[in-house]
């Protein structure tokens, strides 16, 4: 199955994203514009040209194509290649490298792990970095958000008129101020403490894992520490971010029921773009 080809008007430019996502099966979704892949839970092509993964944590549906891309970027010289993931599975994934390149009988793969802590940052490239937030899933693991420094005006010029500033302007007096705007947030696998962060709700891409949707399994979501349909429905009016892209549904329902729910309960629901990136794999 092919992965999903998204695009995103955002406040930084186009944002595209490839991607694809099915529970217990595989999460990947990749930003070639930042060389970034959000997971490696599945090979694809285009993923060892990814020179830095975010691995939000532990689940083989995450990390099962870690070994394919640096086996991948050393056939083809790609230069070194950087994880970040929590502290908890840091080691275990140098040791999982280590491993595969005793297998192929190689020197150890030129990749450098980062152990990622809440509180940990990241520098994408000029002003790009990344953020990381703690959620509640059934291992440690960690969320991320992609923020992007632009110049503004200084907010107390915002009603001056255009002679005023050209005056300021003239005169050496610096008329704009950097800030941080958030173009994209992940929630990784998380359950419903998710929504008690705002930050993360009003990145202007916010992708949200909906991993139950069936009328039965609102129990299961919250015992494998998930989000439902009614978990989403019941916070939307927190959600204030521009795309909502949902990702990581259950074997339990079919897509095109999945596809139905979003048409019959959340478009209705919100004034957010819906778009999802699940995907059958083969
Ligand atoms: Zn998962
Ligand atoms: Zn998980």
């Amino acid at each position: 199955m092919r992965c999903h080809r998204l695009e995103f008007p955002t406040s930084w430019g186009t944002l595209r994203l490839i991607g694809g996502s099915r529970a217990g099966e595989g999460t990947l979704l990749m930003l070639p514009q930042f060389r970034l892949a959000i997971e490696a839970g599945r090979a694809q092509r285009k993923l060892p040209a990814m020179s830095t993964l975010f691995i939000s944590h532990g689940h083989a549906d995450h990390l099962l194509a870690v070994a394919y891309w640096a086996s991948q970027r050393a056939l083809s010289r790609l230069g070194r290649g950087r994880i970040l993931a929590p502290q908890a599975i840091a080691s275990d994934l140098e040791n999982l490298l280590e491993c595969h390149a005793g297998m192929e009988g190689e020197a150890p793969y030129d990749v450098q792990v980062t152990a990622l802590s809440p509180q940990s940052e990241f520098q994408l490239k000029p002003g790009i970095r990344l953020e990381f937030f703690e959620v509640s899933h059934r291992v440690p693991t960690l969320g991320c958000r992609i923020l992007w420094s632009k110049k503004q005006l200084r907010p107390e010029l915002s009603g001056a008129d255009e002679a005023e500033i050209r005056r300021q302007k003239e005169a050496g007096i610096e008329i704009t101020t950097r800030v941080e705007q958030a173009i994209l947030s992940y929630s990784a696998d998380t359950g419903v403490r998710v929504f008690e962060n705002p930050e993360h709700l009003a990145a202007e891409i916010l992708l949200l894992e909906c991993s139950f949707w069936g009328e039965n399994d609102r129990e299961r979501a919250r015992r494998y520490a998930h989000l439902h349909l009614e978990d989403i429905l019941e916070n939307i009016h927190l959600i204030s971010a521009r795309h909502l892209v949902l990702f990581h549904a259950s074997r339990r329902n079919r897509l095109h029921e999945v596809r139905k729910l979003i048409d019959t309960r959340l478009r209705p629901a919100t004034d957010a773009e819906i778009h999802d990136v699940m995907v059958e794999w083969e």
